[in-house]
């Protein structure tokens, strides 16, 4: 009887031909990384293997790890058994993780869009037997706009608060959501500053990307300068103890998450730009259709009603646990600076 290439256990999703786990929740000797997210690129493990992209913020988020670069649809060998990278189209670096061995090929997305989004290499989704899929956005009520018209939307809210003397904060996530803004949006408002935290992370990516000019926001900046001004922040950065001298704020989330009246409501901000660095429901079927698997997992997400949603259009498809987070959760995790 054939057994899978990659099974589930409590360590993480493990092959164990090659004794390699793929962004293992708990520390182990081997480990195939889609991502630089905090659920997905953890502490502990004795030996990393990442696309060159992840590496930098792989390092300035855990310290001197070992960890090796390897590139896009170049296959590499891990105790005899094909591994392949290709890029996710998430964040910087992102990349779905491909296992070949005797004619069988599985494949893991990590978290993955469809979307260019202008600043991650754009997504080669591919062909495979069995699928392991995350599933984050995977309701109908999840369907993005095209990027250009939520950052039309975002520039027109950023002017009109210049008009208005406001200065304008918007909640992106530190790692990838932050680097879209600032490569997406013009300057032509007023001048951007970042956080810290954020600052540290396009550092960390500045032999890969570059984010035009920003400033880093510190308590000893001085608003009067910055007239018209947005700052990025990360949700967690909400709190900082300087906002207060920035006068009065308008402030917003971009967030997939936005999409629904309840979590803009939670989230208490003034606005809600719906952007995703995931799938949305169109997109994952479109995926998932392209890959034209045997079998499909769903992981993180709404898992069980995506997984049933699958079956009734014909997949062989169920749920399996992991650890993966959502974004919010992982990005809480970011120190507060
Ligand atoms: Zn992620």
């Amino acid at each position: 009887m054939k057994t899978d290439l990659l099974s589930f256990t409590s360590k993480g999703i493990y092959c164990a031909a090659a004794d390699v786990y793929l962004d293992p929740w708990r520390p182990v000797d081997k480990a195939i990384i889609s991502h630089a997210h905090a659920d997905h690129s953890r502490y502990g493990n004795k030996k990393y293997i990442a696309h060159h992209h992840s590496v930098p913020v792989m390092k300035h988020r855990l310290g001197a790890v070992n960890v090796q670069g390897v590139s896009w649809n170049e296959p590499f060998s891990v105790n005899g058994i094909q591994f392949t990278l290709y890029p996710a189209g998430h964040i910087i670096g992102s990349s779905l993780i491909k296992v070949t061995h005797k004619g069988e090929v599985a494949l893991f997305t990590g978290d993955y869009k469809l979307e260019d989004d202008g600043i991650s290499t754009p997504l080669e989704m591919q062909r495979c037997h069995t699928l392991i899929t995350e599933c984050t956005f995977g309701l109908p009520i999840f369907r993005w706009k095209p990027q250009q018209e939520v950052f039309a939307e975002i520039e027109s809210w950023w002017s009109f608060n210049r008009q208005h003397a406001f200065t304008s904060v918007i909640y992106a996530y530190s790692l990838g959501k932050a680097q879209r803004l600032l490569h997406n949006l013009k300057a032509d408002h007023g001048p951007i500053l970042v956080h810290p935290v954020i600052a540290a992370v396009n550092e960390s990516l500045s032999s890969i990307a570059s984010f035009g000019h920003v400033e880093t926001l510190s308590a000893d900046k001085n608003p009067i300068d910055y007239p018209g001004a947005m700052l990025i922040l990360p949700p967690s950065g909400r709190e900082a103890k300087y906002l207060k001298k920035w006068g009065e704020l308008k402030t917003a989330s971009a967030s997939g998450w936005m999409a629904t009246r309840g979590n803009r409501r939670r989230r208490n901000v003034d606005r809600g730009f719906v952007i995703s660095d995931h799938c949305d429901f169109d997109a994952l079927n479109t995926c998932i259709k392209y890959s034209e698997a045997d079998k499909v997992i769903c992981t993180h997400g709404f898992t069980d009603i995506y997984s049933k949603y699958l079956r009734e259009i014909g997949f062989n498809a169920r749920t399996e646990y992991v650890e993966f987070e959502e974004e919010e959760i992982e990005e809480s995790k970011d120190s507060m600076v």
